[in-house]
């Protein structure tokens, strides 16, 4: 019998469960879909390498640098840092400035927005900091223009939200922490940009090798195809169901589960907090993959790629260049284009069909990067689930939930719409999840 049970394979899951079992627990894992993973799921076909989910992870985590020196994994660090982005401006790319130098000379900001840009270190503190969001953030120390044209595409690119409701402390806090501690960000600023560009990582095959090397670890007790709805405590154990049938017990339950999943297994135990976490299921999100010859396209796509105007409320949020980030993921002579569509800023463009989300695709990045023709090869997903948006009130969201399950023996409970979004977060968060484990008797 194993001594934990987590349920979810994705990257909060599989980082729990690695580091449970090097604390020395037995660790049996429940997956509902076919493969191990979660959102990082990896096509390799014709000679490309296509994510479908994240890229990759950003340089320096130690608890990917610790997995992958024990899998026997070799880290492969990307061409271009994420910061060497574009954003797109009245139909043009233009280089995101790298510094308080480059936005006083940038061609994207007109000289009333520079000054406003350049005043940022009189800017006033907020009235109630724990309710700003990253607009109002972003008005008050840079100016209105500097937030339309730059902080709105960066965070619909990232995160595939709406600058006007992501809280700026739940998912900003060191900018947050720099504010009160230096005053002025522009001061700043470049340390964090230098900072910041560093490479992205993933390994040979892309994550979705990671995720299927991870599982493996665990041999027959990382079970997929294997969906929980139901958890129930009694007496000191955890028994875990689906559809009224007892798949396994353990002393010591981990829910690694999107909000939805984990609104329905824990119901008994959420009380009225169950409505808020269910309310937490992030956005439906469409990745859109082309490749085209690279004769076919005008602009040379060096770099990580670009933020997509948001003038016009195209269902575009962004584009990665991954033949440049990853020069192995498309044969040579070939460019990679990942595409990411839909979000809060087009809640309902994954309901179009697959042929539709690439005939849009293809109208809004033909434009702005010169391409002649048809793609050589092309992939659609579409995630039910894609980024969490974390509104003002996260934190004490997080705080309440995490009390009210500390009154449950041996529960705990991980993911992105928690802990931090992307694969830092969540691998870090596994790595020091484990460490709190006492060893087991
Ligand atoms: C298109 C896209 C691009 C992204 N790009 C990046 C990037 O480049 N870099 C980055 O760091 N982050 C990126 N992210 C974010 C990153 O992918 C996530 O933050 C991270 O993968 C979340 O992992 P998780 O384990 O919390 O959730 P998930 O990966 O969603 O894992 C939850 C798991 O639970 C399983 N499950 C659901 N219901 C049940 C049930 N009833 N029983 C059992 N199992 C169940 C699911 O099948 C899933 O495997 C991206 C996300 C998307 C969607």
């Amino acid at each position: 019998m194993a001594d934990l049970i987590v349920l979810g394979a994705g990257a909060a899951g599989l980082s729990a469960a690695h580091f449970a079992r090097k604390a020395g627990l037995k660790v049996e894992i429940f997956e509902a879909s076919a493969h191990p993973g979660g959102r990082m799921q990896t096509t390799r076909e014709k000679g490309f390498t296509v994510e479908h989910g994240p890229l990759g992870w950003l340089d320096g985590e130690e608890a990917l640098e610790e997995i992958c020196a024990d899998l026997h994994l070799n880290i492969i660090r990307s061409k271009v840092a994420d910061t060497h982005r574009y954003i797109q401006h009245a139909g043009k790319l233009f280089p995101l400035p790298q510094g308080p130098a480059a936005f006083a000379t940038s061609k994207l900001l007109n000289w009333k927005e520079k000054l406003r840009f350049l005043s940022e270190p009189m800017a006033d503190l907020p009235a109630d900091g724990a309710k700003e969001t990253v607009r109002d953030f972003a008005n008050r120390r840079f100016g209105n223009g500097f937030e339309k044209k730059i902080v709105r595409p960066l965070i619909a690119g990232l995160f595939a939200a709406k600058s006007k409701e992501i809280s700026m402390p739940a998912m900003f806090p060191g900018i947050i922490a720099a504010e009160a501690k230096h005053g002025s960000l522009t001061k700043s600023y470049r340390r964090w940009a230098m900072e910041a560009a560093v490479p992205i990582c993933t390994v040979a095959g892309g994550l979705g090798t990671l995720a299927h090397a991870l599982a493996a670890t665990h041999g027959d007790l990382c079970h997929v195809d294997s969906p929980v709805d139901t958890a129930l405590f009694e007496e000191g154990w955890w028994y875990i169901f689906h559809q009224g049938t007892q798949l396994a017990r353990a002393r010591k339950l981990l829910v690694a589960l999107p909000p939805s999943a984990m609104a329905m297994v824990l119901r008994d135990y959420l009380g009225e907090l169950r409505k808020s976490v269910d309310e937490l299921a992030a956005p439906n999100l469409v990745s859109v993959s082309m490749a085209f010859s690279k004769s076919n396209v005008q602009d040379a796509c060096a770099g990580f790629g670009y933020m997509a105007d948001r003038k016009h409320r195209s269902p575009l949020l962004s584009v990665q260049f991954m033949h440049a980030i990853f020069p192995d993921s498309a044969p040579n002579d070939q460019v990679l284009l990942r595409c990411m569509l839909g979000g809060t800023p087009a809640p309902d463009f994954g309901k179009n069909s697959d042929s539709e989300c690439l005939e849009r695709t293809l109208q809004e990045i033909e434009p702005a990067l010169g391409i002649k023709g048809i793609p050589t090869a092309s992939w659609v997903t579409k995630h039910a689930g894609g980024v969490p948006v974390y509104r003002p009130g996260h934190h004490s969201l997080v705080r309440k939930l995490s009390d009210k399950l500390a009154h449950y023996e041996n529960l705990s409970f991980a993911g992105d719409a928690f802990f931090g979004i992307g694969l830092n977060a969540a691998f870090a968060h596994g790595k020091k999840w484990g460490a709190t484990l006492p060893s087991p008797a």
